[in-house]
């Protein structure tokens, strides 16, 4: 593996100045934990915020903390209090993540803060840029830095870069809310591979990039102004050792564990050997649907009284972005629900719900783990939720059962917990209930699958995974570019055209010599491609031959009185210069009638597609319809025409944008041969951009020049951008002509 940068908007580390004196200590987060062996490994380097102020650090502790920052891996970003407050607070914490989490009345579209927030990812890319080196792979994190990919490949297209999205990706119909969606599309965009926790955060990434940009996507792959991206799942696991090990140590220590926790609920069990635990733990925002479970709970004891004094909520809010509106009241409220639970149930020797406003250190946040028997996480909103993963792995007697929101991205993994919907108060009342009465076998067999897979798909093998994706989406580039039309492959091209006597260029028409069009009709050809089609054919050592699927009409109009042959329809018309149309074969198409119908339909269904017809094959147009219905009712419409294939020897072509049904035999392959049969040329060269085109690159001799237009898998030789460079290579061509 090469060196990695990794990149995240917060070094793993904390600093301590304290009485001048910098010490570095390194965090045990998630991804800190999942990315330490590549950290550690072949000089591999982290950029992020160091988190601090740097209007509160001197010169001399600046370059202090740089140096000991130096010594771990780490490459500082200093952030100013400014620069925290609108890039961090504001555009990161106010604008994108209410967004993204489906608070959009939260979300705050300040100017301000988006402008700090182009900078501050500016000045990411300009410290990669201080360390980054040939060949080194660089990985990006997170919504505070979705501009920075761009950025980054801007500067250096060479160097494999990856992003991960640690949050949900919403709907396109959220996404476009934002003001500057573009900007961050296409920031996004420069990375090669985009991670995302689960498919549906995927499908709407894939969703926007066409809707927004209407790049062309095939599965996962995005056609990126001819450079491939890759859109993939890698939902993130924990350190499950980390946390097995310590589970089973707390417990080993049984009454011997001194932690305050552990001692007082073995009082309470003491009291009630039947007494049960309800564990949660969040952050404190508005995303971990916080108030819905108090109420939730609040129900659960109405409802179920005789679990009144028998069972108790432990819930742990971490202290999170108090600084943020939504945040202060979030706290009232939830503060006020503790209140008014508690205000009426509480006994004297029972509080309904614990509350614990603060973070814990991790030996007590695992007492805390081990002690309770349900796990309740009911988040209206959540990229992954790693707290569901951690309860699963601390269970170490069999026993434990976890309730959780299908509102987090846990849920799409965890399907043997008790999945609820946290809106729905109904649900989670009857999910406690459930649990409480799980027979034990119940509860150790759901954890078994559970626990198997979240061993197996731990944070490392999360880490494992992305890099090797994108070293493969980085050496799958290689091979298209290593196709492309270098200077001395079109040097070999004019070598072997200028030798040659006998020559044949076949073109297709769309997407070769023209761009393509909304309207098909609208694609006539320009001046330029007149004057350079023209100019190839006046020498008499060239035949060159337009090779389209175009109806006979539309060549007609287009090219009658040009010196050159037109092949129609996929090669079911044939007619040179000076002679007339001229049938390649006999085809029947009494299929029709029966087809038409079906394809009608399609058009009725589909608005901005059309219906047209050619002698031997129907074509149904979605180039004008709703970039995503277009090719969902595509697959729809090749599923539905198979069982009409076999039955009338029909063939389905599918194209850029099309979908032709026409009888089978005819392709453009066949009726390049039917040109070559008894003639010796010395140079041949076919030209085309779309599937029907592969057929043409199939079937011409191994030594003629195929080309293709674009950048996806093909038979051809060689791959060229598009049209205007098709232009490009044939003007050089004819150059040659005149000299
Ligand atoms: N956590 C912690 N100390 C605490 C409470 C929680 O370190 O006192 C950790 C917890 O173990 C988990 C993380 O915080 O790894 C929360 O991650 P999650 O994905 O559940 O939510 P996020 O805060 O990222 O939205």
């Amino acid at each position: 593996m090469k060196r990695v940068i990794i990149i995240s908007n917060r070094l793993p580390v904390t600093i301590s100045t304290e009485k001048n004196r910098v010490s570095v200590t390194p965090s045990v987060g998630g991804l800190a934990t999942g990315l330490k062996s590549v950290h550690e490994k072949h000089g591999s380097l982290w950029v992020g915020w160091p988190g601090i102020e740097s209007d509160t650090l001197t010169p001399e502790m600046t370059s202090k903390i740089d140096a000991e920052l130096d010594k771990a891996g780490c490459l500082p970003v200093h952030l100013n209090a400014d620069e925290l407050e609108n890039f961090y607070n504001g555009f990161s914490n106010k604008t994108i993540w209410p967004l993204f989490h489906y608070f959009a009345q939260y979300s705050d579209s300040n100017p301000e803060y988006w402008e700090s927030y182009r900078q501050v990812n500016r000045l990411f890319a300009d410290a990669v840029a201080r360390v980054v080196q040939k060949g080194d792979y660089i990985w990006v994190h997170d919504y505070h830095l979705l501009l920075l990919p761009g950025m980054l490949k801007e500067m250096f297209p060479d160097n494999p870069v990856g992003f991960f999205l640690h949050i949900p990706f919403p709907s396109y119909e959220l996404f476009r809310m934002l003001p500057w969606r573009n900007e961050l599309i296409k920031g996004m965009l420069g990375a090669d591979l985009l991670g995302f926790h689960t498919f549906d955060y995927e499908r709407h990434f894939l969703s926007t990039v066409r809707r927004l940009l209407g790049y062309d996507i095939s599965f996962n792959t995005i056609n990126v102004n001819n450079r491939m991206v890759k859109a993939d799942v890698f939902p993130m696991g924990i350190d499950y050792t980390r946390f097995h090990a310590a589970a089973l140590e707390r417990n080993r220590l049984g009454r011997n564990n001194q932690g305050e926790i552990l001692q007082q609920i073995e009082k309470l069990h003491q009291d009630d050997p039947d007494f049960r635990l309800i564990l949660s733990i969040d952050r404190l925002d508005y995303t971990k649907g916080i108030p819905n479970r108090i109420i939730a709970f609040e129900q659960f004891l109405k409802r179920y009284p005789q679990y009144q004094g028998r069972v108790s909520l432990v819930m742990l809010a971490v202290p999170s972005r108090h600084e943020v509106d939504q945040y202060q009241a979030l706290k009232k409220y939830v503060d006020e629900l503790v209140g008014r639970v508690n205000g009426h149930f509480a006994r004297f020797n029972w509080t309904p719900v614990w509350y614990f406003y603060r973070s814990l250190p991790f030996d007590e946040l695992v007492d805390l783990y081990i002690s309770s028997d349900i796990g309740l996480l009911t988040p209206v909103r959540d990229g992954m939720n790693l707290v569901a993963k951690e309860y699963i792995a601390t269970r170490v007697n069999g026993k434990g059962v976890l309730i959780l929101s299908e509102m987090a991205g846990a849920s799409k993994e965890m399907s043997e917990a008790l999945i609820i919907n946290p809106n729905n108060m109904e649900e989670i009342t009857s999910a406690i209930y459930e649990a409480l009465v799980m027979p034990v076998e119940e509860q150790k067999k759901r954890l078994d699958s559970l626990q198997k897979r979240l061993k197996r798909y731990n944070v490392q093998k999360w880490t494992g995974d992305f890099l090797d994706s994108l070293s493969g989406v980085s050496r799958l580039q290689g091979t298209f570019v290593a196709k492309n039309v270098t200077p001395s492959v079109t040097g070999r091209i004019r070598k072997s055209y200028s030798e040659a006597d006998q020559r044949i260029i076949f073109l297709d028409y769309d997407g070769t010599l023209v761009g393509f069009h909304k309207d098909p009709a609208k694609a006539a050809p320009d001046n330029e491609v007149y004057e350079v089609l023209d100019m190839l054919a006046a020498d008499k050592r060239n035949s060159v031959v337009i090779i389209s699927g175009r109806d006979r009409k539309t060549l007609s109009e287009w090219f009658d009185g040009h010196n050159f042959c037109l092949i129609a329809e996929h090669g079911v018309w044939i007619r040179c210069p000076g002679k007339r149309w001229k049938q390649t074969g006999r085809f029947s198409n009494g299929w029709k009638e029966v087809v038409r119908p079906a394809l009608e339909f399609y058009v009725d269904r589909t608005p901005g597609s059309l219906l047209e017809e050619k002698s031997y094959s129907l074509v149904w147009h979605y180039r004008g319809a709703d970039p995503e219905l277009g090719p969902m009712r595509a697959i729809e419409l090749k599923d539905e025409m198979t069982t009409f294939l076999a039955n009338h020897d029909l063939e389905i072509l599918e194209g850029n944008k099309v979908v032709e049904i026409k009888t089978s035999g005819i392709n453009k392959g066949r009726a390049a041969l039917e040109f070559l049969a008894g003639k010796e040329y010395e140079f041949i060269m076919g030209v085309g951009d779309d599937w029907t085109d592969e057929y043409l690159f199939g079937d011409l001799p191994a030594e003629a020049f195929t080309i293709k237009v674009g950048m996806v898998h093909t038979r051809a030789r060689y791959t060229v951008e598009d049209h205007l460079a098709v232009r490009k290579l044939l003007k050089g061509m004819v150059n040659l002509n005149n000299k």
